[in-house]
C-alpha cells in the first residue's frame, strides 16, 4: 500500500485546488472519494467545529493597513471558539512546570466568565514504584511523585467539562491525558524542558542541521 508523504510534495498544489500532480499525494493514494469526505464533515456537530474554528481564524486575521494581520493570541482564540460552541466550563490539565501559567491562564479564563476546573499532573502523589517504573529510569528514586494523565483527565471528566486546556504536559502523558478525555482537548502550550517550551526552535537552531544538510 502507498502511503501519503506531502512532506515531500513539490508545490503543495492543493491548496489552489490543483492536488494530485506528486505521486504520493494523498488524493492519489487514498480509495476515498473526495465526496466521501465532504459528506463526514456534514456530520452534525464536526461541521459545528469547522464552522466556528472558520469565524474564529476570521476573527482572528483581521486587516492592518490593508494585510490580513492576526489580532489576537490563541488563548483568546480558545475562549472565542469556546464561545461559539455554547461551552462554559473549563479544564486546565497542567503540568507541575507550568503551574505559574496554569495560574494566569485560569485567572484569564475566570475573568471571560468560564467556570474552571484545574488538576496538576501530580494530583494523589503517585509515586514511580507504584507503576513499576525502574529506578534507573527516574531521576532521583522511585519514591519520586510522577504525572498522573489518566486522573487529571477522569476527574475533568467527573467535573462535565466541556473543553480541556493543556497546559505543559510530557510527552506520552500529553497522549494520555487526550485519549482519556471525554471533552475536546486543546493545547495551549507542551513541555520542552531544552527550549523553555519553543518545540521547533531546534528545526531553526543548528540542532538539527546536519541531518537537515544531509536529507
Ligand atoms: S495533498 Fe497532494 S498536493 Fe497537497 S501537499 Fe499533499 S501531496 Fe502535495
Amino acid at each position: 500500500m502507498d502511503f501519503p508523504r506531502c512532506d515531500r510534495c513539490g508545490d503543495a498544489g492543493c491548496k489552489v485546488g490543483e492536488p494530485g500532480k506528486f505521486k504520493d499525494c494523498p488524493t492519489v493514494v487514498s480509495d476515498v472519494t473526495r465526496d466521501e469526505i465532504v459528506e463526514r464533515y456534514h456530520e452534525p456537530e464536526i461541521n459545528r467545529i469547522m464552522q466556528n474554528a472558520a469565524k474564529v481564524e476570521r476573527g482572528t486575521m483581521q486587516p492592518v493597513n490593508g494585510v490580513l494581520t492576526p489580532i489576537r493570541p490563541r488563548i483568546s482564540e480558545i475562549m472565542a471558539f469556546a464561545d461559539l460552541m455554547g461551552w462554559k466550563k473549563i479544564g486546565v490539565a497542567f503540568c507541575l512546570a507550568a503551574r505559574d501559567e496554569a495560574i494566569k491562564l485560569t485567572k484569564v479564563l475566570e475573568a471571560r466568565g468560564f467556570e474552571v476546573c484545574s488538576i496538576i499532573c501530580r494530583n494523589f502523589s503517585m509515586q514511580k514504584r507504584e507503576f513499576d517504573i525502574a529506578k534507573e529510569d527516574c531521576l532521583k528514586s522511585e519514591m519520586e511523585t510522577v504525572c498522573n494523565p489518566v486522573y487529571q483527565a477522569e476527574l475533568l471528566n467527573e467535573a462535565g467539562t466541556q473543553l480541556n486546556i493543556v497546559v505543559g504536559l510530557c510527552v506520552g502523558h500529553d497522549m494520555l491525558f487526550s485519549k482519556s478525555s471525554n471533552a475536546y482537548v486543546t493545547t495551549l502550550s507542551v513541555k520542552d524542558r531544552m527550549t523553555g517550551n519553543n518545540t521547533i526552535a531546534p528545526l531553526y537552531s543548528g540542532f538539527f542541521s546536519e541531518i537537515l544538510k544531509r536529507y
